[in-house]
């Protein structure tokens, strides 16, 4: 859960987890308009199959 403040007066709108959001501060009436990206670490981009990668090789064990 991440907390979702107003970026002027530091007012506490609510609370969740999103991805963009864009309201009307109700204290200072103060346009907020948030986009975040939240995008998976290309860390592991690798492919779920592994057939193709020793295809060539058979074992004999
Ligand atoms: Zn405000």
């Amino acid at each position: 859960m991440e907390e979702i403040r107003c970026a002027k007066c530091k007012k506490k709108i609510g609370e969740g987890e999103l991805k963009k959001f864009e309201f009307y501060c109700p204290r200072c009436s103060a346009f907020n308009s948030l986009v975040r990206a939240i995008e998976p670490q290309p860390s592991a981009p690798r492919e779920p199959r592994k057939e193709s990668e020793c295809g060539s090789t058979s074992p004999k064990f």
